[in-house]
């Protein structure tokens, strides 16, 4: 029975598995009080720290360290929870948890599944949906920057922004259904109650809210980055300076960065993962030919491409063709990014002179370019922000809260039907009220999927209990 086992009181190693100075076993569940007495041998002070022996059953003790008991429902799941702390080790920590499944038996103690204990937390309410998604993104955050935004939300800065933007959805609907049910009412009480002006301001809070989501999802997810170009013109070298570290092989030998090397790493926080492909040229070589087409799958999916050039062999013989080959291949939906490589080899000031010659002899559109010395680090600040910008980041995370995927299309489903809505609302008195209502109402019910609230009966008791129309 799913019920029963949902109900259950759950126990696990809290703290991450190998070796550390001090490790916690945790337990949760609606009475935990004979299991934390059973195990410390005595009755636990709540919310108080109590240093003690931790006995294996046949008169020996496992290790000596800290209980904690906090009792439902001040806790981080709002189930009574039971915290051990003991000494680091994966087989004390072991033996622990194996004694509280032997004491708990009886009681049906069993070990947790993944999320489990931040689940009952949202289940009993201490934490709405985005904020318990929040949880695993700090844990998971691999910049600083994306830790700081998960730890906005997980405060509750999504979940308070999709609450503003309900409440005044809330009160829209209350306006339209109310004007439903009182057929004497007409589309003038909308018209006085300024329906479409309310309605134009909402999608307006929706879209910044929108674009603060996006930013979160970038700094949860990264972006894709291809660096393509032909062999030898500067690919590993850049990739390593960007890096700050010898990741790549860098060789002189034509061909020799056989597979692509992907690399995370970040500009301001938003986490890059950048491909290195393989040189982009026919080879005759097998191993070689895998590598190559491996990397024009990679840039299928890019967010950005950056196309890298070698300013020291432009005039060289056969140089443009094989550049016009490589642009016919890039994909045509990310934004492309001309990188100019070896500026240190260059005289100063032939960019002017060179540029439009370049895209003349390639058959190209004059596109964003940078210029660059992967070797001195001349212009790497300038091609970062650019990255940056051509993929849609603001430099800065200040302000942002982490968000997933699911958020940024729950607020786009939300200002679909919103604009729906917004439309109908504009048809002004032949605008067909029930269409404007069930709008509003798929408009509520996404936005409400964010937080894992949405409950569709209760709503409408709210709106009535509450709606004063004065008859
Ligand atoms: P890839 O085949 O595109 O990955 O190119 P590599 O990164 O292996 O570089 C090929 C050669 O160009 C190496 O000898 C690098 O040292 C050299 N190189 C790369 N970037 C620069 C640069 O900015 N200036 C100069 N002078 N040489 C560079
Ligand atoms: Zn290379």
């Amino acid at each position: 029975n799913l019920l029963a086992q949902d109900a259950d009181p759950i126990v696990a190693i809290a703290t991450a598995p190998g070796r550390g100075a001090v490790g916690i076993v945790r337990a949760s569940g609606k009475s935990l009080g004979a299991l934390a007495q059973a195990i410390t041998g005595r009755v636990l002070l709540p919310r108080h720290a109590t240093y003690l022996p931790f006995g294996d059953g046949q008169g020996g003790v496992i290790d000596r360290g800290l209980a904690l008991f906090f009792p439902a429902p001040h806790s981080y799941t709002g189930e009574d929870v039971l915290e051990l702390q003991i000494h680091g080790g994966p087989v004390v920590l072991q033996l622990l948890l194996a004694r509280l499944l032997e004491l708990g038996a009886s009681s049906r103690l069993r070990v947790a599944q993944p999320g489990e204990f931040t689940r009952r937390a949202f289940l009993n309410g201490k934490l709405d949906l985005a904020q318990a998604e929040s949880v695993a993104d700090l844990i998971e955050a691999s910049t600083e920057a994306a830790a700081r935004s998960a730890t906005r939300a997980l405060a509750g800065e999504l979940s308070q922004a999709v609450r503003a933007l309900a409440a005044e959805l809330v009160e829209l609907r209350l306006l339209v259904e109310a004007t439903l049910d009182f057929p004497e009412e007409d589309i003038d009480f909308l018209r006085q109650a300024q329906a479409q002006r309310r309605l134009q301001a909402l999608q307006q809070t929706l879209q910044q809210v929108q674009a603060k989501t996006r930013q979160g999802a970038l700094l949860r997810e990264g972006l894709q980055v291809v660096l393509a170009g032909q062999p030898n013109v500067g690919k590993s070298s850049l990739l390593n300076a960007l890096a700050g570290a010898e990741l790549a092989i860098v060789t002189p030998i034509a061909g020799t960065t056989r597979d692509k090397v992907s690399q995370t790493i970040q500009i301001e926080g938003v986490p890059l993962h950048i491909v290195d492909t393989a040189g982009l040229r026919d080879s005759a070589d097998a191993v070689e030919r895998i590598g190559v087409e491996r990397s024009w799958h990679a840039i299928a999916g890019a967010d950005v491409v950056v196309f890298l050039h070698d300013l020291t062999r432009l005039q060289a013989p056969g140089y443009a063709q094989a550049e016009a080959e490589i642009a016919r291949g890039l994909p045509k939906g990310a934004p492309l990014l001309h990188v100019f490589n070896k500026r240190d080899c260059v005289e100063t000031g032939a960019q002017a002179r060179l540029l439009p010659q370049v895209w003349a002899q390639w058959g190209v559109e004059a596109g964003e370019s940078v210029w660059i010395s992967a070797a001195t680090g001349d212009g790497l600040q300038e091609l970062r922000l650019k990255l940056l910008q051509l993929a849609g980041a603001q430099p800065t995370s200040e302000g942002v809260f982490i968000a997933r995927q699911r958020h940024v299309q729950a607020l786009e489903q939300t200002g679909q039907h919103l604009g729906a809505a917004l439309h109908l609302i504009e048809l002004d008195a032949q605008a067909p009220l029930d269409l404007l209502a069930e709008e509003l109402r798929l408009s509520h019910q996404a936005l409400m999927a964010i937080t894992g609230e949405y409950t569709p009966d209760d709503l409408l008791g709210a709106i009535f209990s509450s709606f004063c129309i004065g008859k």
